[in-house]
């Protein structure tokens, strides 16, 4: 009943700030920026131009103290909260990968074998959307104007892809590493449409491979980053330094052939291009239903990791990006008109630090060797329940039993279970990097609304899908060995803060500090296209970022 209450309290104030029933937009424009931190915005503000983030952030809403409100902060999970305005606990993409608990495997959130690759035979195609539990906003944009609507999805990850286009998109297309082509699977389509199949027809791939990636500005100038050679960064293979130039030609063959692409800025090019094509093919905003283009740039991604938020990549990455987003905004305006589109720029998650780096300027972080936790733990148990393997899996910071380990005698199963989830979070709580750990049954009872971390955790646990003990690590500190690059998954603000920016058709101009969830995009953009809310939408509307101008 409260929850009503407010829903109509907002839908009243949007509707008089509104005045008369407004148009929605003729197409919106959803951009994620795959491991984008909104503390870049500002870092490298001073070097971006005038059309690009500036443009957004200046004539749009800024959401400066936005968040993910859950944990794990991961790709798969993170585009999927933006779209369906809900969390890991109810869609129930709670890991790119995860352990699926019936199977007893390890499962990608995007995988589906009763489907297979469409416009490339090279790849592994057999993809859809079936692991997504809840509708999308670009679902509930398919339903309220009886599919009229085009909903076109696409990133250079398979993930980033499918989980924005929803159940029923017009297309969702992928790039395949192997051959350098946009694909999809037989879930959406039987043949790649004429756009995309000309598209790739172009062959830009191999033109970009023929590049020296280079800093866009004379290096000197960098100075929002750290030095170019450093020992943080991991290196391409056959690259005796970590500093400019990547000379692409000579790099090409020992670093996975087109996937090396994803690798350097240029497959930000590519994806532009590749979204202006399906404006035009598409006839996206052509008329007044309202269309969907979700663009997803999985690059700032997978340089991120390798060369960490402080590198000179890093840096370079945005400023190109900021071209990409001019770009884009630009042939918009064309296309589809000023002020008749609608943007919005978030991200799926941030990035911690290096960890090395945290140490060597004295700061808080490590890494936990999940293989070792493992191994560590099994020995643990071992003498409480001699002879009973206890432990399935431990991955995404959670801890899956092996249920057929505990007793077959129901009288003493659950007893087991017990004394074996207390001992898992003893032996947690003595390892150097825990911060602590939660059991299903905590993780059950408590409230969806919680602050704190275990809040986090709750909305992104899943009560069918996830482990029987989640773990949360300590500031700076993540799971993995590496010695160099970086990864996110916690809950922890260097994760959590991303930007959340709206621009154009139906968005006022301003910026709020208040605190936001990523959860509040989709039912944003429900209020604007005037459609029913996502199915297992939990988010509220940013109401202030929505109005004239
Ligand atoms: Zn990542």
């Amino acid at each position: 009943m409260k929850k009503i209450q407010i829903i109509v309290f907002f839908l009243s104030s949007v509707c008089s700030s509104f005045g008369q029933t407004p148009e929605p937009p003729r197409l919106v424009v959803g951009i994620v920026v795959d491991q984008m931190r909104m503390e870049y915005l500002y870092r490298f503000e001073s070097k971006f131009g005038e059309g690009g983030f500036k443009r957004l952030m200046g004539e749009g809403f800024t959401l400066a103290n936005a968040h993910y409100n859950y944990v794990p902060t991961y790709t798969g999970p993170g585009h999927a909260s933006i779209y369906t305005g809900a969390t890991p606990a109810i869609h129930g993409i709670i890991g790119n990968e995860y352990y699926d608990k019936i199977t007893r495997k390890t499962v990608n959130c995007v995988e589906d074998s009763l489907y297979k690759p469409v416009g490339s035979l090279t790849a592994n195609g057999k993809i859809s959307p079936s692991r997504l539990l809840s509708t999308t906003v670009t679902d509930e944009l398919k339903i309220s104007t009886q599919f009229r609507a085009k909903v076109v999805s696409m990133s250079i990850k398979d993930r980033g892809a499918v989980l924005p286009g929803g159940h029923h998109p017009d297309g969702a297309f992928w790039y395949d590493g192997k051959s350098g082509q946009f694909m999809t699977s037989t879930y959406y389509m039987m043949q790649v449409p004429s756009w995309v199949q000309a598209f790739n027809d172009r062959k830009m791939p191999d033109q970009f491979l023929l590049q020296v990636w280079k800093p866009l500005l004379p290096i000197e100038q960098y100075t929002e980053s750290g030095p170019d050679e450093s020992p943080y960064e991991r290196r391409l293979v056959g690259k005796p330094s970590s500093a400019f130039p990547y000379i692409l030609p000579e790099l090409r063959a020992r670093n996975g052939n087109y996937d090396l692409l994803s690798l350097t800025p240029f497959a930000n090019d590519l994806l532009t291009e590749f979204a202006l094509a399906a404006v035009r093919g598409e006839q996206m905003g052509a008329d007044a239903t309202p269309d969907f283009l979700c663009i997803s740039y999985s690059t700032p991604d997978l340089i991120g990791h390798a060369a960490g938020p402080q590198s000179v990549e890093v840096e370079d990455t945005y400023l190109r990006l900021d071209r990409n987003v001019q770009q884009l905004l630009s042939a918009l305006d064309k296309a589809v008109g000023v002020g008749k589109y609608t943007v919005f720029l978030t991200a799926d998650h941030g990035v911690a630090e290096v960890p090395q780096y945290l140490k060597d300027k004295s700061m808080p972080g490590g890494l936990l060797s999940t293989e070792k936790l493992r191994a560590d733990l099994v020995d643990f148990l071992k003498p409480y329940f001699p002879g009973r393997q206890l432990i399935a899996n431990v991955s995404n910071e959670q801890v899956f039993f092996e249920q057929e380990g505990f007793s077959n005698d129901l009288k003493t199963a659950g007893v087991d279970l017990l004394i074996a989830s207390q001992l898992t979070g003893n032996f947690l709580m003595t390892q150097e990097g825990v911060y602590n750990f939660y059991t299903e049954s905590t993780l059950r009872q408590g409230s969806f609304s919680e602050g704190g971390i275990r809040g986090m955790v709750i909305r992104g646990f899943h009560p069918k899908r996830s482990g029987d003990i989640a773990y949360v690590l300590q500031p700076g500190w993540f799971s993995g060995s590496w010695p160099q690059g970086t990864t996110h998954q916690s809950p922890w603000t260097y994760d959590t803060h991303i930007p959340i920016l709206f621009f154009g058709a139906g968005i006022r101009k301003g910026s709020s500090a208040g605190y936001a969830a990523i959860t509040d995009i989709a039912p944003t953009l429900a209020l604007l296209l005037k459609t029913k809310f996502p199915s297992g939408m939990t988010g509220q509307p940013v109401i202030e970022a929505l109005g004239e101008k």
